[in-house]
């Protein structure tokens, strides 16, 4: 039987993996090959933990848990088309001086966009926002 906390490792892995589609519990263990009373405390320590969320789902007539991770890690494609990459002004922008992402229109517009494809997540703190707490 591997460590608790290489399975609780190789299950975040996992479930990380499977992005927002998640995975049912019982897959996951059938997966990693573990009991289910041993995949069940992982996956409530993984939970405490606040790296994964467990909705209740019924499957074929009885109550299980879909595992989701709570973050994902951020993707080359999440940031293709921010206005900084190809931006005239890249080298010379900076917090401190006129040329600043505080003031830009442009990166304003792209991260108000995200929030309105819901790319971005509630509660989190956007780039502008970071910025004008320094
Ligand atoms: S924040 Fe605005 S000015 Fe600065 S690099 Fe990005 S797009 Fe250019």
């Amino acid at each position: 039987m591997p460590k608790r906390n290489d399975l609780e490792q190789k299950a975040l892995q996992f479930v990380i993996n499977t992005g927002s589609k998640g995975v049912l519990q019982s897959e996951l263990w059938r997966e990693l090959e573990a009991s289910s009373r041993e995949g069940s405390r992982v996956a409530i320590k993984l939970e405490e933990k606040g790296l994964i969320q467990r909705e209740k789902e019924l499957q074929g007539g009885r109550w299980t848990y879909r595992l989701f991770p709570k973050r994902l890690p951020s993707s080359i494609e999440s940031i293709a088309d921010c206005p900084c990459l190809l931006c005239k002004d890249n080298a010379r922008c900076d917090p401190t001086t006129t040329i600043s992402p505080k003031r830009c229109g442009r990166l304003t517009e792209w991260i108000l966009n995200l929030d309105n494809n819901g790319q971005a997540e509630s509660g989190e703190e956007t780039i502008a926002e970071g910025l004008e707490s320094k």
